[in-house]
Parts: C-alpha cells; sequence; structure tokens
C-alpha cells in the first residue's frame, strides 16, 4: 500500500442493502461489523424517533419498518437527485412524509419529514455512509476519508451529483462514482480478460436492472441499459404475504389489522422465500391468538409459479436491452448475476435460458457490486492486482475424497480453458447423499488444502456401496471461473457450484504452498497410503457387517457376537496404527476368517430374497 492516508475504499450504496469493501493483492474483502465476519450486509434503513433524532441503522431499523412506518427511512435512493414532481408518484407510495422543499432559484426537491426535522435524501444517505465510514475506520485503526460509490448505469448527472453530495455530508471525498455492473465485472476480474460483451442481470429488493457492457481494452462501455424501478424481491415476499393473509381470512375470518403481526408476516414471508433457494420447501406458522394458529407448507414448485409473471417481465426487459444494444443472444459472452433475489434458482434458470448461456455466480449476488467497488478503489490507490498468471491454473484442484485425502483432478501450471473428469462411488450400502469438497493446494491431506467450497449432491438412489457412478467434472473457462458439478449416472441428479479460484491467492501464498508440499512430501505420501488403507479397510468391514445384518438367520448368536466383536475390534486397531503393511495384513487375515460365511450368505441369498438397506450418510466419495 502507498501513502498512509492513501486507503480507498469501495461503497455499494443500495437501495435496499449497502456494503463497504476494499481489495489487496489477493482480492476484494468486505468490512464486517461488530457482529462477526458475516455481518457485512447494511440494511439500507434508518430508524428515527418521533422527534426525528437519528436512533438506529441497519439490521435494527429493519426490523420495526411496518411496525413504525413514518419514522423508518429506507429506498432513499430512489429519491436522490431527483425534483419532487418527478418523485411525487413514488413518494405517494412511501409510508413516511416526502414533501416539496422550495429552494428559491433552484428546482425543487424531495424532503423528508421526520418528526419536527426535514432531511434531503443525501443527508440520508450520508448517514448510512458514515456508518459504513466508520465501520471501515474501525476495520483499519485509522481515518478514511476516500471513497468510491457505485450508482445504478443509467443515473443521470443529477443523481450521479446527489450521490457525491451524500459522499461529502459523511465527509467522504468520493474519488470515483462507478456503475454498478461495471463494478460486478471488476469483481470477476473480467477487465483483465479479452474483450467480450457482458450482460450484468441485477435482481435487488425492489429494483431490476439489465446492462449490456462491451469490454475493450479492459474499458468498458454500457451499450444498453433497461429494467424495471419497481421490481424485485419484494414482489416476491409480498406475493406470499397476500396468500398467507388470504388464507388466514378464509380460515379464521380475521383480517390482519396489528402492525406487529403484519411485520411478523412480512419477516416469516422472506424467510420462506429465502429457505425456498436452497430447499424443496419451508414451512410457516403464525399464531393468530385465541390458541388459533396458521400453518402452510410452500413447495418450490408453488413459489416458481407464484413468481413467473414477475420473473417473465424481467426476461421482458432483458430482450429489450439486447434489442436496443443491437445483439442476439448469441453475441453475450458473459452473463453476471448481481442483487439478491438472483439467489432464486428459478431466477437463475430462465436468466441461463434467456442469454443461452450458464450465468456467473461465483460470487455472492449480494457482495459483488461492493466488491467490484473495492477493486476499482483498489486500482485507483495503485494497489497492484498481484496477477498470478492469469492463463494457467496456479494450483492443483480437485475434491477431498474419502479418509480426508485429496484427490487431484486439474494439476497445476495447466492452461485454461482446461477440463476434467473422474467417477466417483458411494462408500456406504444405501448412501443417498453425498458432500463434494472442493480443494486446492499442492498436499496430499484435505486438511493441508485450501477448501473453495462445499456443496451436495442428494437424491441419489439407493444402491449398495460402490455400485453408484457420480461423474464429478471440473471445468475451468477463459476467465479463469471454475464450474465442479457432480452428476448420479443413473438417476441423472446433479449438482454444482461456481468458484473463483485465484481469489485469497497472492503470489507469495503459491510460492508457500509448493514449498510446503516438497517439504512434506514424503510423509504426505505416507499418509494417503495409510488413509487408503484405512479406507478399504472400512470398505470391507462395512461389507461384513451389512452381511451379519442381512442374514442374521444364517448366523449362529455365537457367530454374529463373535464377529462383531472382531470388526470392532479392528476398527478401533486401525485407528490408533500408523503401519499401513500391519492393517493390511490383518485385514487380509480378518477377510480369510469370513468366508465360510460369506458363502453360507451367497447360498441364502440364491434361495431367497436379498432385504434392502437404507441409508443417508453424506460420506465423501470414493473413487470408482
Ligand atoms: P439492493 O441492490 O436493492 O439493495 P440486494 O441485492 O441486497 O438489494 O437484494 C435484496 C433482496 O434479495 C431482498 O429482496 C432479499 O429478500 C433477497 N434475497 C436475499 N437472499 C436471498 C435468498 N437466499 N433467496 C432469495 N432472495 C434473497
Ligand atoms: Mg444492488
Amino acid at each position: 500500500m502507498g501513502e498512509k492516508n492513501d486507503i480507498i475504499i469501495g461503497i455499494d450504496l443500495g437501495t435496499t442493502n449497502s456494503l463497504v469493501a476494499f481489495a489487496d493483492e489477493a482480492g476484494p474483502h468486505l468490512i464486517a461489523g461488530e457482529n462477526g465476519p458475516d455481518d457485512v450486509i447494511v440494511p439500507s434503513v434508518l430508524g428515527f424517533d418521533e422527534a426525528g433524532v437519528l436512533k438506529t441503522i441497519g439490521v435494527e431499523a429493519r426490523e420495526h419498518a411496518v411496525e413504525q412506518p413514518t419514522t423508518t427511512i429506507h429506498s432513499v435512493k430512489r429519491l436522490m437527485g431527483r425534483g419532487f414532481a418527478d418523485v411525487a408518484q413514488e413518494a405517494a407510495a412511501l409510508p413516511y412524509r416526502v414533501e416539496r422543499r422550495d429552494e428559491s432559484g433552484e428546482r425543487d426537491i424531495a424532503s423528508i419529514i421526520v418528526g419536527e426535522r426535514s432531511f434531503t435524501p443525501p443527508e440520508l444517505s450520508a448517514l448510512i455512509l458514515r456508518d459504513l465510514k466508520q465501520r471501515a475506520e474501525t476495520h483499519f485503526g485509522r481515518s478514511i476519508t476516500k471513497t468510491v460509490i457505485t450508482v445504478p448505469a443509467q443515473f443521470d448527472d443529477a443523481q450521479r451529483q446527489a450521490t457525491r453530495d451524500a459522499g461529502q455530508i459523511a465527509g467522504l471525498e468520493v474519488v470515483r462514482i462507478v456503475n454498478e455492473p461495471t463494478a460486478a465485472a471488476l469483481a470477476y476480474g473480467l477487465d483483465r480478460k479479452e474483450d467480450a460483451t457482458i450482460a450484468v442481470y441485477d435482481l435487488g429488493g425492489g429494483t431490476f436492472d439489465i446492462s449490456i457492457l462491451r469490454l475493450e481494452d479492459g474499458v468498458f462501455e454500457v451499450l444498453a441499459t433497461n429494467g424495471d424501478t419497481h421490481l424485485g424481491g419484494d414482489d416476491f415476499d409480498n406475493a406470499l404475504i397476500s396468500l398467507f393473509a388470504s388464507e388466514i381470512r378464509d380460515q379464521f375470518g380475521i383480517e390482519i389489522t396489528s402492525p406487529t403481526i403484519k411485520q411478523q408476516l412480512r419477516t416469516l414471508s422472506e424467510n420462506i422465500k429465502k429457505r425456498l433457494s436452497d430447499d424443496d420447501e419451508a414451512q410457516i406458522q403464525i399464531a393468530i391468538g385465541n390458541d388459533k394458529v396458521y400453518e402452510k407448507t410452500i413447495t418450490r414448485d408453488d413459489f416458481e409459479k407464484m413468481i413467473d409473471p414477475f420473473v417473465a417481465r424481467t426476461l421482458d426487459a432483458c430482450s429489450r436491452a439486447m434489442k436496443t444494444a443491437g445483439l442476439t443472444q448469441s453475441e453475450i459472452n458473459q452473463v453476471v448475476l448481481v442483487g439478491g433475489s438472483t439467489r432464486v434458482p428459478y431466477v437463475r434458470r430462465r436468466v441461463g435460458e434467456v442469454f443461452d448461456t450458464k450465468p456467473y455466480t461465483a460470487l455472492n449476488p449480494e457482495h459483488v457490486v461492493a466488491m467490484g467497488a473495492g477493486v476499482q478503489a483498489a486500482i485507483l490507490s495503485g494497489i497492484e492486482r498481484d496477477v498470478l498468471l492469469l492463463d494457467v491454473t496456479p494450483l492443483s484442484l480437485g475434491i477431498e475424497t474419502l479418509g480426508g485425502a485429496m484427490g487431484k483432478l486439474i494439476p497445476a501450471n495447466v492452461k485454461i480453458p482446461c477440463q476434467a473428469s473422474e467417477t466417483f462411488t458411494t462408500f456406504k450400502d444405501g448412501q443417498t447423499n453425498i458432500k463434494i469438497n472442493v480443494l486446492q493446494g499442492e498436499r496430499e491431506l484435505a486438511d493441508d488444502c485450501r477448501s473453495l467450497g462445499v456443496f451436495e449432491l442428494g437424491g441419489i438412489p439407493p444402491m449398495p456401496a460402490g455400485l453408484p457412478k457420480i461423474d464429478v467434472t471440473f471445468l475451468i473457462d477463459q476467465n479463469g471461473i471454475l464450474s465442479v458439478s457432480a452428476k448420479e449416472q443413473r438417476s441423472g441428479k446433479a449438482a454444482s457450484i461456481q468458484i473463483i479460484p485465484s481469489h485469497g491467492l497472492t503470489r507469495d501464498e503459491v510460492k508457500r504452498m509448493e514449498q510446503e508440499a516438497i517439504t512434506h512430501a514424503r510423509e504426505d505420501m505416507a499418509a494417503h497410503h495409510l488413509i487408503d488403507v484405512r479406507t478399504t479397510l472400512e470398505f470391507d468391514l462395512n461389507k461384513v457387517e451389512g452381511m451379519l445384518d442381512r442374514y442374521e438367520t444364517q448366523f449362529t448368536v455365537n457367530e454374529t457376537t463373535d464377529f462383531s466383536k472382531r470388526i470392532s475390534e479392528l476398527r478401533s486397531f486401525a485407528r490408533s496404527c500408523d503401519d499401513a503393511t500391519t492393517i493390511n495384513e490383518r485385514r487380509e487375515a480378518f477377510n480369510q476368517s469370513t468366508l465360510p460365511l460369506a458363502e453360507r450368505a451367497m447360498t441364502a441369498a440364491l434361495s431367497g430374497s436379498i432385504a434392502s438397506t437404507d441409508g443417508d450418510d453424506d460420506r465423501a466419495p470414493e473413487k470408482h
């Protein structure tokens, strides 16, 4: 970092949520608040008291938005830099007071009245900026005076100026205003790649923007924008809320009027929506009073039908933007997803269809604009992005296999784009889940590698261990974005994850990891071998256990007890012994002794039926 006073932060000043970030050699980082590393999102909400004195900002203010509608100020971004006449309609829909402020000689501006006080939109935005500034100051332990702030691509000069004013009021020099879609592309590092046409689809809480960017020589130009200033995740929430409210009306004859229950309903509905992004169904329970409880289960299918009209409107806007830019879908090289509402799988699917390409989701869509603002800030403060060789993989990539070993799929120093596949299988009879831990590094044990991300493949049909075939594919595209997918051959069940392997890595870090692998080569090999031997033993013991269980009637009580005892003895022996050869000898001897039992079981199997087993272990996959 250069001069001591040169830290520049990057701020995403959103309609719904705001965040602050910075970038160093290893890439962009979000700055968290006092509630731990996950506390990075500040809802753009201000809580005042009746007199107009600011009481709370962010999460706490938002919790009372419905209960205290006239003193909880949100969505200020909608009013920024616009004349009162322009926002009259907008203002009518906001629960707090918005009035015309006559400024002689200037154009009428909108002002927000809280209690006895009146605020301009930049003054209110400044309160959020000040909060973010403080976060950054706590993080760096020094005063921060410079920032980059992002705005929607279609913001006009007055709106951009109002954003600068907000910064100034907060004691921040706004060194650059950056378009949100450009920031998203910067976060993905697309500016360092070859020229391309990029669509940025941004579905937030209350606004939708589609932007088409042209990247040439590292510079982005906005070719077209389209969207809807009243379309977003709030509509998804409202669809759920009206469904619940009308069912409560029908079932209990109750109209929900209490602000507290309304607030509760809103919070619950948003939570249900978020859960449906991960799960196939979600449940709601609301106490209506008089021991009455309203209960409802919503499936992902139900939800998709409810939000389809909103999603369809975003897709229409995408088509219009392509038309304005004079482009067809095949001319769009990449699609970047931005905004919390693009976590909805249905949104991802449909956007992929309309552009006929798999959208980028490697970065958290709620964080990506702030991360890009941080990258822009770093560029302006002269921080070199540690240009790891961009056209090869700096370190090996693979997945964690059974017993905690690193199974490499793509070695270090391979030219990108590249692809590799391998087939894995289950370890336990009837196993229906597999956890895929994506690793980076040169060491043999998963624990000594960097975990880049974890995902789960579920819904594998129950089969005996070793039978399912799970294809795991690693694909690194020309931009260095890694997609890992897992697919079970018989059922076609699939799951995937996207990752940027170079994020969080510096050249020094790569060197250190390479060096460590060399230093530990011998012990790593031994450790890997030991894992393999233990895994094979466990696999064999499981088989015998399954047999004892399934053909119980074929064995004497003595035999069953004897073998169960020997199995658990062998297990604890294998745990305490780290000599692979000895474990292997014991395993072979044990297997030998089980042959007579296996024969009897086989005879029984041929004459009778085989009982099926079930299980849902999410053990790591085993090589096929
Ligand atoms: P903005 O840019 O308007 O400030 P964000 O990008 O922060 O907004 O998006 C906020 C919206 O994202 C909210 O409607 C929120 O409910 C929604 N959201 C956040 N997480 C999820 C999720 N896991 N599934 C669905 N929607 C989500
Ligand atoms: Mg946003």
